[in-house]
C-alpha cells in the first residue's frame, strides 16, 4: 500500500467492529481476561492482547500500527506527549554514567531535558554541530547511547547533514533518533535515509488542528541489528530482571517493545484512547494539509523576503535559503512544511509586529490549522541563557510563524499591515 492509502486504512478491519467505518474509541482502562491462564499468557507475551491501557489499548494500537507503516517503520508506540516520546526514547538506552549526543539545533524543551533534567539522572549531553556534523565523531565514546537531531529544526528551520550523521552513527554502531515533528511524516521519512528511531510530537501537524497532545516513537527494521550483541546496549542483550529474564534483543522491534514493557510501564506516560482517535482523524488528511501549509508558507516567505523591514527570512524552500539544497534532496517536492522565521529590525520592532497582527494568534504551538506567531526569545526559549540562545541561533528579534491553512493573501495582508504600523 502507498502512504495515502495507509493513512486511511492500515491496521483496521471494520468487519471485526460491526462495520463501523470510523475506528471506534475504546474508552476503557482495563480488559477482562477469559480466565487465569489467558491473563498469564498475556503477561508472559505468549499471546497478544490488551492488558491495561497504560500498556496498550485497541484504539491506540491502530494509530500505532498505522503511523509506523506511514513512517516506514516496523513498530511504534504512542505516548502522552512529544516530550514523553523523547524522554522515553533516551532513558530506554541511557543510564547514569552514559552520555547522549545532541544536535545544537533542537526544540527548547529537548534542550532543557537533555542539559538540565537528565544531568540530574547522571546522563551527560554532548552537543554536536548539526549543519556539518564536523565535531560529531570526536565526541562519541563507548558510553554514548544515541545521537539526537531534528530533520527540520524548531525554531531555526535548519536541515542537518542527515546522510553524514547517519554514516558516522553506523560506523560506531550507535542509534540515531530523529525528531521529525516539523517536517511531518508526510513530507520526510527519516527511516528511508537510515535513521533508526523517529520521534514526533503528534500535538503538532499529525493532529493538525491543535486538539490533542501526543507523541509517538517509530522503530526501523534495522534497529535490532544495532542493538543485538552490541556491548553499547548490553541491557538489551542481558536478561531483564524487571521482566522475569526477558532478553529484549530477541524480540521483534526491541526498542519499541522495551519502551512499552519497561519505560512506559514504569513512568506511565501513555496516551488517552480519545487522543489516539483524534490523531487517527488527523493522519487521514495529513498529506493534503502539509501541501497547503507548505504552499502558503512559501508565499509568505517570498513576501517577507522582499520586505525592506525584514532583515532575514529562514525557509528552506526559498532558493536563497542556506538549506535549500538539502530541502531539495530530502523533502518531497521540496515542500518544507509551515514553519518559517524572520528577523525584524530590532527586539522592539519584533514585539510591535507581534502585537499588530490580527489573523495570527500569539501562541506557543506550531502545526495548528490556524496561523500562529511566536517570539522565541521571550517564550519557548526564555529558559535558555543568552549564550545558549546565541549558540542555538536565536536572535532576540527573531519571529517564528506557523503558517496555517487560511487564504495566503489574507495572511500576507495581515503581516504587511503589522510591518507598516
Ligand atoms: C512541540 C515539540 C516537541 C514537544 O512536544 P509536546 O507534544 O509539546 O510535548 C518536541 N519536539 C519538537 C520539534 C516540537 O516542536
Amino acid at each position: 500500500m502507498k502512504k495515502d492509502t495507509i493513512a486511511l486504512h492500515h491496521g483496521y478491519d471494520h468487519k471485526k467492529c460491526e462495520g463501523t467505518m470510523a475506528v471506534p474509541i475504546y474508552q476503557t482502562t482495563a480488559y477482562a481476561f477469559r480466565d487465569a491462564s489467558h491473563a498469564a499468557a498475556l503477561f508472559d507475551l505468549k499471546e497478544s492482547g490488551s492488558i491495561y491501557t497504560r500498556l496498550n489499548n485497541p484504539t491506540t494500537d491502530i494509530f500505532e500500527k498505522r503511523f509506523a507503516a506511514y513512517e516506514g517503520g516496523t513498530a511504534a508506540i504512542a505516548t502522552s506527549s512529544g516530550m514523553a516520546a523523547i524522554f522515553s526514547s533516551i532513558i530506554n538506552v541511557a543510564e547514569v554514567g552514559d552520555n547522549i549526543i545532541i544536535s545544537d539545533k533542537l526544540y527548547g524543551g529537548t534542550v532543557t531535558l537533555a542539559t538540565h533534567t537528565l544531568k540530574r539522572f547522571g546522563i551527560e549531553a554532548r552537543i554536536f554541530d548539526a549543519d556539518e556534523a564536523k565535531n560529531l565523531e570526536e565526541i562519541i565514546d563507548d558510553k554514548s547511547k544515541c545521537i539526537i537531531f531534528e530533520s527540520l529544526s524548531n525554531p531555526q528551520i535548519a536541515i542537518p547533514d542527515i546522510e553524514k550523521i547517519v554514516s558516522i552513527a553506523k560506523k560506531h554502531k550507535i542509534l540515531t533518533i530523529c525528531d521529525n515533528t516539523v517536517a511531518s511524516a508526510a513530507l520526510f521519512n527519516p527511516i528511508d535515509w537510515g535513521v533508526n528511531i523517529v520521534v514526533h510530537s503528534t500535538s503538532k501537524y499529525t493532529t493538525g488542528q491543535g486538539t490533542a497532545l501526543g507523541g509517538v516513537i517509530v522503530e526501523s527494521e534495522d534497529t535490532v541489528n544495532i542493538l543485538k550483541n552490541n556491548d553499547r546496549y548490553y541491557h538489551f542483550n542481558e536478561p531483564d530482571v524487571s521482566y522475569h529474564g526477558l532478553v529484549f534483543s530477541e524480540l521483534d522491534a526491541p526498542f519499541v517493545q522495551r519502551v512499552r514493557l519497561s519505560v512506559i510501564r514504569d513512568t506511565g506516560a501513555a496516551p488517552s484512547p480519545f487522543n489516539s482517535w483524534l490523531l487517527l482523524q488527523g493522519l487521514e488528511t495529513l498529506d493534503i494539509r502539509m501541501q497547503k501549509h507548505s504552499k502558503n508558507a512559501l508565499e509568505v516567505a517570498k513576501f517577507l523576503e522582499s520586505h525592506p523591514k525584514v532583515k532575514r527570512v529562514s525557509y528552506p524552500a526559498l532558493e536563497s535559503d542556506k538549506y535549500h539544497k538539502r530541502a531539495k534532496k530530502y523533502f518531497k517536492d521540496t515542500l518544507c512544511s509551515g514553519l518559517l522565521s524572520f528577523e525584524a529590525e530590532s527586539f522592539e520592532a519584533a514585539k510591535k509586529i507581534m502585537n499588530s497582527t490580527k489573523i495570527f494568534s500569539i501562541v506557543v504551538n506550531i502545526g495548528d490549522s490556524k496561523s500562529i506567531i511566536t517570539h522565541p526569545a521571550s517564550t519557548t526559549h526564555q529558559q535558555l541563557s543568552l549564550k545558549e540562545l546565541e549558540s542555538a541561533g536565536i536572535s532576540p528579534s527573531l519571529i517564528r510563524l506557523s503558517i496555517g491553512l487560511e487564504d495566503s493573501g489574507d495572511l500576507i495582508e495581515d503581516l504587511s499591515k503589522a510591518l507598516r504600523d
